[in-house]
């Protein structure tokens, strides 16, 4: 896998602070407290205006399912209609490249061995690509261009850092996590998962051992439990006097 910068909105620390000081934020603040203030208090709307445009090559085409479930951003991807498949490429899954799982390993290589044979077949038969490409697998490497603005880019993060996500797209996205920080350190070293953005983590028990943040970050049920009861009476309380107010 791997993952190249191609664009991003220069001096964007600036233009994100034009745009808040539009929308009200005090001109005396420097353009460095503004992106503080906004990525703080989750002020996001004015990060859209930053743009990153990635490419990114040898993932999966199961992962890119993933990437693409990501509406707000604009996506790219190789096309198996007009690219030759034959010899693929492919991902192979950490867990099978353990010692003691060279049966599961070797079902799975003559799996793709299987499937690029009949791929290849087919279309030494004549068969056209947009027709033999159905036995390709979903392991099948493929190729990407990904544009997010930072907004959408925060939001991603914070789901597919989580130890939750699958492997290859955790990957994937400390891969485009390190690109983004090293262009926009401000923004981006306040984010990482959802708990560590948060400060809570809304996995709740779902979240599982091998998450390093376990020890010392809350579950939101946890810490929501420990208001919720009077937070109800006040919101009950509001919603009376709306009726009061008729
Ligand atoms: C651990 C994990 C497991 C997952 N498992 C599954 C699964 O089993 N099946 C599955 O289908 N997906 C699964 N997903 C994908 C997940 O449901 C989301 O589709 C994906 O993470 C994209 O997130 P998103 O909608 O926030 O992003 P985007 O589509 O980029 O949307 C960004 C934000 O815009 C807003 N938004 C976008 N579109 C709408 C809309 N139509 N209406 C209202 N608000 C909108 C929302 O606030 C949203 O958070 C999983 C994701 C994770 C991280």
């Amino acid at each position: 896998m791997d993952v190249k910068l191609l664009r991003v909105t220069k001096e964007g620390i600036d233009l994100v602070s034009e745009g808040a000081k539009v929308s009200g934020v005090p001109p005396t603040q420097s353009a460095r407290e503004i992106v503080a203030l906004i990525t703080d208090n989750d002020y996001s709307s004015v990060l859209e205006h930053i743009y990153f445009t990635l490419d990114i090559s040898g993932i999966s085409v199961a992962v890119s399912r993933e990437l693409l479930e990501h509406r707000i951003a604009s996506h790219t991807a190789r096309s198996t209609r007009y690219k030759e498949e034959k010899g693929f490429d492919y991902y192979i899954p950490k867990g099978l490249e353990r010692r003691g799982k060279e049966e599961e390993a070797r079902i799975y290589m003559d799996a793709m061995k299987n499937a690029n044979e009949a791929y290849t077949k087919l279309r030494e038969l004549g068969v056209a690509r947009e027709e033999a490409r159905y036995v390709l697998p979903l392991a099948l490497h493929t190729h990407y261009v990904l544009t997010m603005n930072v907004r959408s880019l925060i939001n991603f993060f914070m789901l597919r850092l989580c130890v939750r996500a699958s492997p290859e797209i955790r990957e994937l996205a400390m891969r485009m996590y390190k690109i983004c920080l090293e262009e926009y350190p401000d923004i981006f070293s306040k984010v990482w998962c959802r708990g560590f953005t948060l400060g809570v983590c809304p996995e709740n028990k779902v979240r599982p051992g091998g998450c390093p943040f376990k020890k010392f970050l809350p579950e939101k049920r946890e810490v929501k439990g420990r208001f919720e009861r009077d937070a109800k009476r006040v919101i009950e309380k509001e919603l009376k006097g709306l009726v009061f107010m008729r």
